[in-house]
């Protein structure tokens, strides 16, 4: 066996590959699950799922991996607190192949504590976690993140509200929201985007976006919903160049999008359209937008960050579907859990899913479970038992040569 694997390699060698001892070859995946109910976040590797680590937190969390999967951050909306744990698990580029680093995960000890913290957004090494009660976003340093430092900075934004600071360019675009008086302490309405200055001077004219909510990037695109539509920027000549793309008249009216998700791998976004529709964005491509009609409304959406021609969706009834970005459509579905009704409490336990290499991953908080599905085929590859409510979960790692 080992000659067959040094043969090949000489092979390949010969091709112009680098030669990869493949007894050094390693994939790994590192699972971290948060409870519905319980202040704790459980991590396991795929490999090895009978091992586990223990985090304590303020609350229940919302899991967001940064810094290509070095750090992932604990956002706690309901208890004021986000918390980062150093993954363990570093994947880094070395020039012709990927190296990986694994040790056990490591929560740091200081925690970042503010009023209502809510959406995050990672790129360029900033990790933006958004204070909606506080009139500002803190920005954390991915990098150092990943060596358990703790380094952030403050943007203001013009008042407190569900919003978000994304970096740009050496600056920063933040929403925007109503300076009107409010009623009862009820959150100001978003009205659009502003460019600042890497101090937070602001640049420029505020581009309208109504009810601004759901942000990703792309490629060379940010992406924001909008009750108009969905806004694109572009950095253009060193100014970032904003374009509403209205919905399409043959779309459904009285929606909008709300939720994107960015794919790495190639140009495109995939949004909500209400709850029952999808909606595959190309903001080069021709059409623009095209809807994708769901069975039943969705409890969550996600990007194949390795097959980026498809994504995935679970909708209420306990189905899967895959959908390809191509046809805008599901290709296949199949049932993992019991129903799981979108009615009830936004926030009632239901699954969530996310990805590690060629499987999908699905919480089933009533059975305590971790689903695993092949993309592949979509048949099941097994489960892990987590104790309590597995609910929102995050997955890092990925393969690489350690040497
Ligand atoms: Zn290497
Ligand atoms: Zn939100």
């Amino acid at each position: 066996m080992l000659n067959r694997i040094y043969g090949l390699g000489i092979t390949l060698a010969i091709a112009g590959v680098p030669l990869v001892a493949s007894a050094d070859d390693l994939t790994r995946y590192r699972v971290f699950v948060g409870d519905h109910k319980a202040a704790k976040v459980t991590a396991f590797d795929l490999s090895d799922p009978q091992t586990h680590w223990l985090f304590d937190t303020a609350g229940q969390v919302k899991l967001y991996p940064v810094a290509n999967g070095g750090a992932v951050v604990a956002v706690q909306s309901d208890d004021d607190q986000v918390n980062f744990i150093q993954s363990g698990i570093r994947v880094f580029d070395h020039g012709g192949h990927a190296d990986i680093e694994i040790s056990d995960p490591l929560a740091l000890s200081e925690v970042l504590q503010g009023p209502r913290p809510f959406h995050l957004l990672d790129h360029d090494g900033h990790v933006s976690i958004n204070f909606d009660k506080g009139g500002y976003a803190a920005v954390v340093d991915g990098y150092e993140l990943t060596k358990g430092n703790l380094e952030s900075q403050q943007v203001s934004q013009n008042v407190a509200h569900h919003g978000v600071v994304v970096p740009w360019h050496n600056g920063w675009l933040t929403s925007v929201a109503s300076e009107e008086p409010m009623d009862d302490g009820k959150a100001p309405p978003r009205v659009g985007v502003q460019q600042l200055s890497a101090d937070g001077a602001a640049i420029g004219d505020l581009q309208a976006c109504t009810n601004l909510h759901g942000e990703a990037y792309s490629g060379a695109y940010l992406m924001f919903g909008c009750k108009e539509g969905v806004l694109s920027v572009k950095q253009v000549s060193g100014k970032p160049q904003f374009k509403m793309l209205p919905y399409p008249e043959s779309f459904p009216s009285g929606h909008t999008t709300g939720t994107l998700v960015g794919s790495k791998g190639m140009q495109a976004f995939l949004g909500n359209y209400g709850y029952e529709h999808l909606v595959v964005i190309d903001p080069e491509g021709q059409p623009t937008m095209q809807l994708v009609d769901l069975p039943f409304r969705r409890v969550d959406f996600q990007l194949d960050p390795v097959d980026v021609m498809h994504g995935y969706a679970f909708t209420e009834n306990g189905a899967l579907h895959k959908v390809s970005l191509l046809d805008a459509e599901i290709v296949q579905s199949i049932k993992v859990t019991q129903p799981y009704s979108m009615d009830g409490h936004w926030n009632d336990p239901r699954p969530r899913i996310a990805f590690a290499g060629d499987e999908i991953l699905v919480t089933d908080p009533r059975q305590s479970l971790v689903h695993r599905i092949s993309t592949k085929d979509l048949s099941k590859v097994g489960s892990v038992k987590v104790a309590g409510e597995p609910y929102n979960l995050t997955v890092v790692g990925g393969s690489g040569v350690s040497h």
